[in-house]
C-alpha cells in the first residue's frame, strides 16, 4: 500500500528533506523503497518496481486459498500436510514440489482451528513483531469484554485473540455468540479463514489489499445490526510509529461512525489498544479519551514480556481504552485491587498517593513521591539536586542526557523522535 512520507533533519538545519518510505516495515532490509519526495521517477524505474511487486505476489490469492482449504478439509488424515518451509497446506499433487521440505503429516481438524500455534510467528523485529498472547492473557481479554456485552471484535493484528473466538463459536455454538473478524498484514492467515474471517489489511496505512471488497466487509462488520455491539481490539509492533497507527484506527472508527444513521451521539467505538505503558504519553496525544489500566497483559514467545514465577520479569504491556475504567474488572486472583478514589482497579504494588490524588505507579512497583519534582517516581530514583530532578544514581550530572535532543523528552533518541516523523 502508500508509503509514509517523512523527514529527515540534521542537525543544526531547520528544515528536513522529506522522503518516502516503506509504512509497513522499518528496517531497510525488509523493504528497500526509498524516494525524495520531489523527486522524478523515471518511467524504467516505475516499471521495475511494477515488475518487483509483481513478483512479490504471494502464490495464491484469498479466494484460491479458501478453496484450497475447502478441498483440504476433505482429505482423510494421512494426506493432510503441511509444508514448514512455505508456511503452506498442501495438497497432494503438491506433495512433490516440497519433497525435500520438512513438513507436518496428520493436520487435524484442532490444529486447522489453531493457526497461530501451527504457523511460526514472524518474530523479526522490526516488521511483524509476532508476540501471541499467553492463553492466560488471552482468556482474559475474551471474558473481559463478553462480561461487557461485546458481541463483534474487530480484532486488528490479534490473531490469536480472533482464534479464540472463532474455534470458540464453532464449538458451543448456541451459548457462545461472539464473532470476530481479523485484520492483519500476515498473509498466510488467509489460508484457515474465508473473506468474510479475515481481510489482509496494513495498520501503518489503512490499506486493505483486497480493495474495495475488503473495505465492504469491514464496513459490514461494524454495523451494528441486532443490537450487537462492537469492539476493537488491537497489539500493534510495538516499534511501530504511534502516529500512524492513531491516524489509521481514527480510520476505523470514522467508519464505524458512518454505519450508523443516527451517528452514534459522538459516541467512540469502542476500543483496547494494547501496547507498552511507556507509549501512554503518546497514545494520550492522539487519543485524550484513552486511560492505561494496570492489567499486565502476557506473551507466549517473548521472554522478556512473560509472566515470570519469581514475578520479577514483569510485563510492560497494558491495555489503552475509551471505556469507562472502572468497569475493567481486573483480576483479584492475580493481586489486582480496585481503589475507590481512583474509580479503577490497581496492580497490588500500586499505592494510592495522597498528594498526587492517584495511584501514580506505571510498572507496577510501589512508586514514591518526591516533594520536589510534585511527582511521583520510579523506586530506583533519586531526586538529584544539580540536574534539578528525579533520575537513577548512575547518570551523567548536569547533562542531563536522558532527554532527547529534538523533543527534550526522556526515553527515545533523537533518531527515534516522534516529533520528527510525519505521516
Ligand atoms: N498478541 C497478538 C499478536 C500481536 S503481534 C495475538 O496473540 O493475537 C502483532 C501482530 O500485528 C501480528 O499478528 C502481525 O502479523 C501484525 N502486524 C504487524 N505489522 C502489521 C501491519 N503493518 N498491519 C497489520 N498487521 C500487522
Ligand atoms: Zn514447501
Ligand atoms: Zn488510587
Ligand atoms: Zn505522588
Ligand atoms: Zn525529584
Amino acid at each position: 500500500g502508500p508509503a509514509l512520507l517523512f523527514v529527515k533533519t540534521s542537525q543544526g538545519k531547520e528544515e528536513g528533506r522529506r522522503f518516502y518510505a516503506c509504512s509497513a516495515c522499518r528496517d531497510r532490509k525488509d523493504c528497500n523503497f526509498f524516494q525524495w519526495e520531489d523527486e522524478k521517477v523515471s518511467e524504467a524505474r516505475l516499471a521495475a518496481r511494477e515488475e518487483y511487486n509483481r513478483s512479490h505476489q504471494p502464490c495464491f490469492t484469498h479466494r484460491q486459498n479458501v478453496d484450497r482449504y475447502k478441498n483440504f478439509v476433505l482429505l482423510p488424515l494421512s494426506k493432510r500436510r503441511f509444508c514448514q518451509e512455505c508456511q503452506q497446506l498442501l495438497l497432494p499433487a503438491e506433495w512433490k514440489k516440497h519433497s525435500d521440505h520438512q513438513f507436518l503429516c496428520d493436520i487435524t481438524t484442532a490444529q486447522l482451528k489453531s493457526p497461530s500455534q501451527l504457523l511460526y510467528p514472524l518474530e523479526n523485529k522490526k516488521t511483524n513483531a509476532q508476540y501471541l498472547f499467553a492463553d492466560r492473557s488471552c482468556q482474559f481479554l475474551l471474558n473481559l469484554l463478553t462480561d461487557l456485552g461485546f458481541r463483534r471484535v474487530l480484532s486488528v493484528g490479534t490473531p490469536r485473540l480472533h482464534e479464540m473466538i472463532q474455534s470458540k463459536a464453532s464449538q458451543e455454538e448456541e451459548e457462545f455468540n461472539v464473532r470476530s473478524l481479523l485484520l492483519d498484514i500476515d498473509f498466510r492467515y488467509s489460508q484457515f479463514y474465508t473473506e468474510d474471517e479475515f481481510c489482509h489489511y496494513n495498520m501503518f496505512n489503512h490499506h486493505f489489499f483486497g480493495g474495495e471488497a475488503a473495505r465492504e466487509t469491514c464496513r459490514k462488520f461494524l454495523c451494528e445490526e441486532n443490537g450487537e455491539r462492537v469492539i476493537m481490539v488491537t497489539d500493534p509492533p510495538f516499534g511501530g510509529l504511534v502516529e500512524a497507527l492513531a491516524s489509521s484506527f481514527k480510520k476505523l472508527m470514522a467508519m464505524w461512525r458512518g454505519t450508523e444513521k443516527e451517528g452514534h451521539d459522538n459516541r467512540e467505538m469502542p476500543m483496547f489498544w494494547i501496547f507498552p505503558y511507556f507509549f501512554e504519553s503518546r497514545i494520550l496525544d492522539f487519543f485524550p479519551s484513552f486511560s492505561m489500566m494496570d492489567y499486565q497483559v502476557d506473551y507466549d514467545n517473548h521472554a522478556l514480556y512473560k509472566h515470570g514465577k519469581t514475578g520479577r520479569r514483569q510485563s510492560p504491556v497494558r491495555i489503552f481504552t475509551n471505556l469507562t475504567p472502572s468497569v475493567i474488572v481486573l483480576p483479584e486472583e492475580e493481586g489486582y485491587r480496585f481503589c475507590t478514589v481512583c474509580q479503577r482497579y490497581v496492580s497490588s504494588g500500586n499505592q494510592h498517593c495522597e498528594i498526587c490524588n492517584s495511584c501514580t505507579s506505571k510498572d507496577g512497583r510501589r512508586w514514591k513521591h518526591c516533594v520536589l519534582c510534585k511527582k511521583c517516581v520510579k523506586p530506583s530514583w533519586f531526586h538529584c539536586d544539580n540536574c534539578k530532578c528525579c533520575t537513577l544514581e548512575k547518570h551523567s550530572c548536569g547533562k542531563s542526557d536522558s532527554g532527547c535532543f529534538v523533543c527534550g523528552k526522556a526515553g527515545h533518541k533523537r533518531s527515534a523522535c516522534p516529533s520528527l516523523t510525519h505521516s
